[in-house]
């Protein structure tokens, strides 16, 4: 048994002075305050000063880091892409595929699966690594006005035999799926994806405003990096924008690096979706945590310069690291911490149905990363395994 103690944490939905968390290999068994009870006899006490335990980040979208792609067939590329990760804080992680050839799409939805259900049978050897949880299929079936850098030649149209393909490849692993509701045929794909219980999230969209709002009626829960690959908000023309800012049952994110989004967008996307439906994602590409250069995308290349990340002159995913996006969230709208950490935390985990992650309580995965007072990141627990901090980029 270990007690953590510091100087404060975030459940995220209470804040705790004087905490003091009990792990049992990967478990919390205890959460709860010096103040109110001693720490038990014979437990190794391991403190972290003025620091804040918070749980750990859950990153529903990214597509690499650290030079590597997650639909790489090299094996040494999982491994570096997640420990890059959990030095910025996340312990779990949607890998996210980007729209490729269907050859290409099903080996790697296979690759991938077979690394989640590695990971979840070998917590112990996972070791210093965020760990795979489902995976995101960000293509094939968006919109060839709002692919982004997505390749146009490999965009289908959606089908309830293609979903059943990719389904099948991913051995059920799928947890969510990005997907523009004005394709035809997308309607029945959104029934089944979120009878599967897969989140059915919309995004890279041109949908109008009643076509939002009929694939939310149809089961869609979620939007994809909101503004970012979207029908722009007109005010005559509210669009798929509009559907998501207003619409409580849909939860949605956004790319709050300051590149992808205004600050001052972020702080209007904040007001209108609130704490409980607001979620912070990375997009992060292979060049995540590496110098300016040329990086892979899938079967693409991208270019880095001054930290923004294009592909023939389009935004192509981003350079973030999901500790920077907390901190900017603070920076921007002028939220507290403890706030915007449920945006990187809880909220990511209830989209996605991850029950034991995202927040601090007996019986949760030990997930835990301690932050120092301004959110840069000292050390990272991954099911009770503590790998130490990056370079806070
Ligand atoms: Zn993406």
């Amino acid at each position: 048994m270990i007690a953590l103690t510091a100087s404060r944490l975030y459940t995220p939905l209470e804040s705790i002075e004087q905490p003091v968390v009990m792990l049992e290999g990967a478990q919390i068994v205890e959460v709860s305050s010096r103040t109110q009870r001693p720490i038990p006899e014979g437990v190794q006490r391991v403190d972290f000063g003025d620091s804040i335990l918070a749980p750990g980040y859950v990153d529903i979208h990214v597509h690499g880091g650290a030079g590597h792609d997650v639909m790489e067939m090299d094996t040494t590329a999982l491994p570096a892409v997640e420990q890059l990760l959990a030095k910025h804080g996340v312990t779990s992680y949607l890998p996210t595929t980007v729209t490729a050839s269907s050859d290409h799409t099903l080996a790697a939805l296979d690759r991938l699966a077979t690394a989640i259900e590695n990971a979840e049978r070998a917590p112990g050897s996972h070791g210093r690594r965020a760990q795979p949880v489902g995976i995101h299929l960000e293509g094939p079936f968006i919109s060839f006005e709002r692919r982004g850098v997505h390749p146009p030649q490999d965009l289908l149209p959606p089908t309830l035999p293609v979903f059943e393909r990719l389904w099948q490849a991913a051995r059920g692993h799928i947890r969510m799926l990005t997907i523009a509701p004005e394709l035809e045929g997308a309607r029945a794909v959104i029934v089944e994806a979120a009878r599967c219980g897969v989140c059915v999230s919309l995004g890279h969209s041109d949908a109008k405003l009643h076509e939002a709002r009929a694939a939310v009626e149809a089961g869609a829960r979620h939007a994809t990096h909101t503004f970012n690959a979207m029908r722009p908000l007109g005010h005559r023309d509210p669009g798929i924008v509009a559907a998501v800012l207003t619409d409580a049952r849909l939860s949605a994110d956004i790319i709050a690096d300051g590149i992808h989004l205004d600050p001052t967008i972020v702080e209007l996307f904040l007001k209108m979706k609130g704490p409980d439906s607001a979620v912070l994602i990375t997009d992060a590409t292979a060049a995540t945590g590496m110098p300016d250069g040329h990086y892979r995308l899938g079967w693409f290349e991208v270019e880095v310069k001054n930290g923004m990340c294009t592909a023939e002159g389009r935004l192509a995913g981003s350079v973030l690291t999901m500790d920077r996006a907390v901190r900017n969230v603070t920076k921007f709208a002028g939220w507290g911490l403890q706030q915007a950490l449920r945006l990187a935390t809880l909220n990511p985990s209830r989209v996605v149905g991850l029950s034991h992650r995202g927040k601090l309580e007996a019986g949760c995965e030990a997930d835990i990363v301690v932050l120092s007072p301004n959110g840069e990141v000292r050390a990272t627990f991954i099911r009770g395994v503590r790998t130490e901090a990056g370079d806070g980029r």
